[in-house]
């Protein structure tokens, strides 16, 4: 007999979705509404390359009109297809829902692997990806914010924020028509390392909660715990070095495209990343051993597991080699539903994307309220704070008679930089929305695992605004 084909991405996402509707009193109309994409838009474009033109194939999915601007991230792989952005433009909307970022969801996509391309030429696509955008009225502050993600940073945002202001230069909000630019060009601190931070709080809250810990049969806390990564790009090397540096997590594996390596002793992530880019490679890194083969990671004995490349890591062919107590969804849709359903019975912990790697548009949203306010976070009170704080210290100091030394006075008394204000923001985001998911659990005890709890949370709240608007009495 064969084998049913395991769903696709895009399967996967409408199975979490109506499973966790079943937890819900959302009507079956509303429930149609908010689980269909709203727009979608394919597009071919000619781009030269050296001599000759190219068709370069590309998509913009906004899944929910249900708050403006919709958000998400653009991807640059040789993958996309309308059905993988469909289904990232849909985690989109349940993400923002999840953590109070009050943005629709979208997503976008161009068919090229970023490697075959030179910079210029990548200028190029990008610029013209922009304009086709533009032209359709796809793009702008109030209506569609692209972000980074597989295959795309800072330099393309800031391609993508010059394209529109060539279009759009005298629009006030202009800078607000994309996130995640360079801090020197509207962008904002702490947006670079914002989804691995926000992964990094997400296992931490998981690895506190003590009913989790006790169901998982292991101690509560970060400290020593050990934790295997695939996917050495920005969220899963920001999400190691946090974790390293904040959690005291020993990095035992690493996998990149190049291969994985392995050390009992725990892997520096920093000094990784410059033997990589000394090397080209993570392999024979000193004081790891190679591994045979990259998918190994996935199947390393740890406390923690991150997927943090692509979705349909963890499948039926490899699932039941997973030894993992908890997976963390850096990625998008890393874990398969067959596979999150054998994990799941299985006593695993899945720490679900929406969630985890919700950091990113949290820290997006921040920026673009910069970008609206025009002005950088602490400005206004930084000095202030500082001199309110330094009266306050001068004044325990007499009153206590114990002196407290200028290094102190400079630590108690310091107002918050723009960096302060987002990493406080992001952690308050994350941690509130993680107990908003456990919440979720205690109120509806039928739910098992923390997707549905997620998905649950989220669909009330696009419910609701459908509600408000008095669209769904
Ligand atoms: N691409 C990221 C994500 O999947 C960030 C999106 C954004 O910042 O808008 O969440």
């Amino acid at each position: 007999m064969s084998k049913k084909p395991e769903p696709s991405f895009y399967e996967s996402v409408q199975q979490n979705f109506d499973r966790a509707a079943t937890f819900t009193n959302i009507p079956a109309g509303l429930l149609q509404q908010i689980k269909v994409c709203n727009s979608v838009y394919y597009m071919q474009f000619p781009v030269k390359i050296g001599k000759e033109y190219r068709v370069i194939e590309a998509y913009r999915v906004q899944h929910s009109h249900h708050r403006s601007p919709t958000k998400g991230g653009i991807r640059f792989s040789q993958k996309v297809s309308q059905e993988e952005v469909m289904a990232l433009a849909s985690l989109m909307t349940y993400k923002c829902a999840l953590v109070d970022v009050p943005f629709g969801g979208a997503k976008g996509g161009v068919k090229i692997s970023p490697r075959d391309y030179t910079s210029d030429q990548l200028q190029k696509i990008t610029r013209r990806y922009t304009t086709e955008l533009v032209r359709k009225n796809f793009i702008g502050p109030g209506i569609d914010v692209p972000a980074p993600d597989y295959g795309t940073g800072s330099r393309e945002m800031a391609w993508i924020l010059d394209t529109y202001q060539t279009f759009k230069g005298g629009e006030i909000d202009y800078a607000g028509c994309v996130t995640g630019k360079p801090v020197s060009q509207n962008g904002i601190r702490g947006r670079d390392e914002a989804t691995g931070r926000g992964v990094f709080y997400g296992i931490r809250e998981t690895l506190h909660d003590k009913q989790i810990c006790k169901h998982l049969n292991i101690t509560p806390g970060t400290e020593g715990k050990t934790m295997a990564i695939q996917g050495l790009g920005n969220v899963g090397y920001h999400t190691g070095r946090i974790s390293q540096q904040e959690g005291g997590f020993k990095i035992i594996s690493i996998a990149e495209y190049e291969g994985a390596i392995y050390s009992d002793a725990g892997i520096d992530i920093e000094k990784l990343l410059i033997h990589r880019k000394k090397t080209g490679s993570i392999l024979d890194f000193p004081g790891a051993e190679n591994m045979d083969q990259r998918k190994q990671t996935l199947e390393v004995k740890c406390d923690v597991l991150v997927p943090a490349a692509l979705e349909n890591q963890i499948h039926r062919e490899n699932m039941k080699k997973v030894k993992a107590h908890i997976i963390a969804e850096a990625a998008n849709g890393p874990v398969t539903a067959v596979a999150n359903d054998y994990l799941m019975k299985k006593g695993v912990v899945i720490i679900p994307d929406m969630y985890l790697n919700a950091g990113g548009v949290t820290v997006s949203y921040f920026e673009w309220l910069k970008n609206l306010s025009h002005m950088r976070f602490g400005r206004m009170e930084k000095r202030f704070d500082q001199n309110t704080y330094t009266r306050l210290v001068d004044l325990i100091e007499k009153q206590s008679g114990r002196s407290i030394n200028q290094k102190e006075k400079d630590v108690i008394a310091r107002g918050a930089d723009e960096i302060d204000l987002v990493r406080s923001g992001l952690e308050e985001t994350m941690v509130t929305a993680y107990h908003q998911i456990r919440e979720t659990m205690l109120r509806k005890p039928k739910i098992e695992d923390l997707r549905s709890a997620a998905f649950v949370s989220a669909l009330g709240k696009v419910a609701s605004d459908y509600m408000n608007m008095g669209i769904f009495p």
